[in-house]
């Protein structure tokens, strides 16, 4: 029987990776694929719904419904549009589920594929991030199983696979150090959108990329760490990994460390979690030892990217202080792709809205429901667009 799947940000990177695994799996003779989804890109949307043979299409943007609907004309594909459509299609039964729409936009479809699907592959780590809690719960009265397609938190779900978390005794995240790693603050300050974007090994979406840039990605990756494997801020470690060929490490009291490693494509990570439990080959370089000279490690510059200080200031508040912190990062990055502040004025940002809100998140829980993190995002997401630079 063919396997029943849903893809939520089918257009991104990380969902046009997906597409490509599921064609070269067999398409829609293997799968029978229930949901694609996208934005603006309309037109890939229609195109990769047809070539899987999808049941709907949905665009989260409702002005582009008539769009979808001419593109997808005669083909047999519903399509349909905006927030409401796509938290019914997250409603629709599947075996597997994509959750990869970038930010916080993923967080009301991700909770729904949480009820609603078997497996979950989570890419859109907002989702933990803002509501780790609330996302973890849901799983466990549902029964889905969650598996990480980050790539680091993928490398660390398969590196436990033969151990307990209760037996960790450290995490270590690797992380590439991004275009900006050997810059000083003041090429830091000056550094323009472009510059931010271009990720010295990785492809992939522009917001991910210059998250990269500000290592703010390896601070949401902290906390959803904390929240996927149980281990406090302590037990976390971020290291500098220039090559991205080890993905992540873990290591027991006993002091082992057990690393995972590949090529970084995000194929494996995505195939990984496509294919899980079975193992079947993917279209990824396959690494040569021979060739692969070296390996570096190099503890992160805290002073040069403090994102990384304030996700152990978030774990040390707990409660929606993730929420808070994802929101104003958002609301820092959307300002900074307009041209509205600086690179460094980010984390100044965040900080300034995460101490303005610290008691009012600490206060609260993700498992007072969506309607609480939505608002205290809103209010932070407000803070952080009026914020300005001293
Ligand atoms: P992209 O920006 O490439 O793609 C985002 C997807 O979300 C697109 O399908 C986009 O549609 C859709 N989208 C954008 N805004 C909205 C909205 N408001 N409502 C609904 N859908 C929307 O992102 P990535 O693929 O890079 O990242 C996706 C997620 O995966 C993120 O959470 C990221 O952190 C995570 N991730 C990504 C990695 C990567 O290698 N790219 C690695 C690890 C994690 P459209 O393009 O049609 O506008």
């Amino acid at each position: 029987m063919r396997r029943k799947v849903s893809i939520f940000g089918s257009t991104g990177s990380i969902g046009c990776n997906t597409v490509d695994l599921l064609l070269r799996q067999g398409g829609a003779e293997a799968y029978d694929v229930k949901v694609v989804t996208g934005a603006r890109n309309v037109k890939l949307l229609a195109e990769q719904a047809v070539s899987l043979k999808a049941d709907v299409a949905v665009t989260a943007d409702i002005s582009l419904l008539d769009a979808l609907t001419e593109a997808l004309k005669n083909t047999g594909v519903e399509a349909a549009a905006g927030p409401a459509a796509l938290r019914d299609a997250a409603k629709v039964k599947v075996d597997w589920a994509m959750s990869a729409i970038v930010g916080s936009a993923g967080l009301t479809p991700t909770l729904e594929m949480a009820k609603h699907a078997d497996i979950l592959a989570l890419a859109n780590k907002e989702s933990l991030v803002c509501a780790g809690e609330l996302i973890k719960a849901t799983c466990a009265s549902s029964g889905c199983i969650l598996v990480p397609v980050d790539s680091e938190h993928c490398a660390i779900y398969q590196a436990l696979a033969g151990g307990k978390n209760a037996d960790l005794s450290r995490i270590i995240l690797t992380a590439s150090g991004g275009p900006f790693r050997d810059w000083s603050l003041d090429q830091m300050a000056a550094a323009t959108l472009k510059q931010a974007m271009a990720h010295p090994n990785w492809d992939m979406g522009q917001r991910i990329s210059i998250d990269s840039a500000t290592m703010f990605n390896k601070a949401l990756e902290v906390i959803e760490a904390h929240q996927l494997f149980d281990v406090t801020a302590d037990q976390i470690e971020v290291v500098v990994h220039p090559q991205s060929i080890v993905h992540s490490m873990i290591e027991y009291n006993d002091y082992s460390v057990i690393a995972q490693l590949a090529a970084p494509d995000m194929r494996g990570a995505i195939g990984f979690a496509l294919n899980w439990p079975e193992r079947p080959p993917l279209p990824v370089e396959q690494l040569n030892f021979g060739t692969l000279s070296r390996l570096d490690f190099a503890s992160p510059d805290e002073a040069r990217f403090p994102a990384l200080r304030l996700a152990r200031r978030v774990l040390e508040l707990g409660g929606l202080a993730g929420a808070v912190f994802n929101a104003a990062k958002e609301a820092a990055l959307d300002r900074f792709i307009a041209g509205d502040i600086g690179f460094l004025d980010m984390a100044q940002l965040v900080e300034t809205v995460l101490e303005n809100l610290h008691v009012k998140a600490s206060q609260s829980s993700s498992l007072e429901g969506l309607e609480t993190v939505m608002s205290i995002d809103k209010e932070a997401r407000l803070m952080g667009q009026n914020w300005m630079p001293a």
